[in-house]
């Protein structure tokens, strides 16, 4: 049984030096909100960035804007403010379309910088789109392309082999939060002759990430997770220096090109990272994203990793004691090797995350069995944990999970 008290919780977030930051986000009254690995919170400031882009800059400057409001440079200026959570350049990041089309991009690249290689070497548990992406290229190339699963850590040695063009690797786990040893594998890729591609979706803005210290060549994330970006933001691409000037994007639109007003009938790739867009960019998404970033510019990410875990240890602890033999398995990593999120695996996992979220304590669940907590630290506070604990272990010992209602799927979970 724990010792803790709520009381001692209060105590912890009165000596935070992260808990102003809670101030710059909106969040509603009574809400324990543990998602932000799924859906950011919104920062206050995005509001007023939107709404002066619409009112301001559309509405009254019109097509003047790309150039008065400067919406041309827009992906880059969001990549430069990026680079510093993920240990890159200002100039080797931009955001722009999807992390599952950046995927695409950055993965047919890798293809082509190694020719004579045919192998993408992934794993089984690793998310799904990015296997699907994976799928739906190595069928397009046709030529002897294949994708390598593993099923586990301990059989990457053996598929790192001299047939293999890219090792794709999601950083933190989705399901469990198990983070990879990022320096470790790049190097094993790089021995083998291999390119490595990051999926940082998970890691940037809620773990420090040194893609530079890990010598890596590709990355690849998400805005709208722990970066706060909104709803469907741009996520964003990372490609060494030293790769950039070889790189053949395969999608050559023309805001990848190196003179686009020139309207040029022949394709010539921009200069360095620029050539990895490909489209006119989403102003508003970006605006959006930008703001973002500008709310976390000043943060100090090791205090960040230190909360998070604390807040992670906080939860194992109290779930552990208080919510002992109501079937709950701990899914996650106990030591440092764990992300931003804590996962139990639960075989009636869907229908208490519904009556957890009916309790106003938000987490998500990921199949088959996994109910999935995130904790970010700049908006979540110790007392949280503690709450929402508290209405976990009311939930499990009433049974009240156990009603139709909370059994019927939504078309997301
Ligand atoms: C969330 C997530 C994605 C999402 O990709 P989208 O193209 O934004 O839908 C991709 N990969 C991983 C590992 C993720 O966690």
């Amino acid at each position: 049984m724990t010792t803790l008290t709520r009381d001692d919780l209060l105590e912890r977030d009165s000596n935070d030096p992260l808990a102003r930051m809670r101030e710059r986000f909106d969040l509603p009254d009574g809400i324990i909100y543990l998602d932000g690995n799924s859906l950011g919170a919104l920062p206050h400031i995005t509001k007023d960035r939107i709404r002066q882009l619409i009112e301001d800059q559309w509405g009254l400057d019109l097509i003047k804007s790309w150039n008065a409001h400067d919406w041309y440079h827009m992906p880059r200026r969001c990549g430069a403010k990026l680079a510093p959570f993920i240990g890159a350049k200002p100039t080797e990041v931009v955001c722009a379309d999807s992390t599952s089309v950046n995927l695409f991009k950055l993965l047919a690249a890798a293809l082509a910088e190694r020719p004579d290689r045919k192998v993408i070497v992934s794993e089984k548990g690793n998310f799904p789109t990015d296997l699907y992406i994976a799928q739906g290229l190595t069928g397009m190339l046709g030529r002897g392309h294949e994708l390598r699963l593993i099923e586990r850590d301990a059989e990457l040695d053996g598929a790192i082999r001299d047939d293999v063009a890219v090792v794709m690797l999601t950083h933190i786990d989705y399901r469990s939060g198990r983070m990879h040893d990022m320096a470790a594998v790049t190097r094993k890729a790089h021995e083998a002759g291999a390119l490595v591609l990051w999926d940082l979706a998970h890691s940037a803005g809620a773990v420090p990430v040194d893609l530079n210290g890990a010598d890596a060549d590709l990355a690849v994330g998400c805005g709208y997770k722990y970066l706060n970006g909104g709803p469907g933001a741009p996520a964003f691409l990372y490609i060494a220096e030293r790769l950039q000037d070889s790189i053949r994007p395969p999608l050559s639109g023309w805001m990848g090109h190196a003179e686009p007003f020139e309207f040029d009938w022949t394709y010539a790739p921009a200069e360095g990272i620029a050539r990895n867009l490909c489209g006119t960019p989403p102003v508003l998404s970006l605006a959006a994203f930008e703001a973002s970033l500008d709310t976390m510019a000043d943060l100090d990410m090791a205090a960040v990793r230190a909360k998070s875990l604390a807040l992670g240890d906080l939860f194992i602890e109290l779930v552990e004691s208080r919510c002992a033999g109501h079937g709950f398995a701990l899914v996650s990593p106990r030591d440092a090797t764990r992300g931003s999120q804590v996962s139990f695996a639960h075989p009636d996992g869907f229908p208490i995350m519904q009556a957890l979220i009916a309790g106003h304590v938000i987490g998500d669940f990921r199949m088959p069995d996994i109910l999935r907590f995130g904790f970010t630290p700049l908006y979540t506070r110790y007392v949280d944990v503690w709450d929402a604990v508290d209405v976990l272990a009311q939930i499990m010992e009433s049974g009240r999970w156990d009603q139709p209602r909370f059994h019927a799927r939504g078309a997301v979970t």
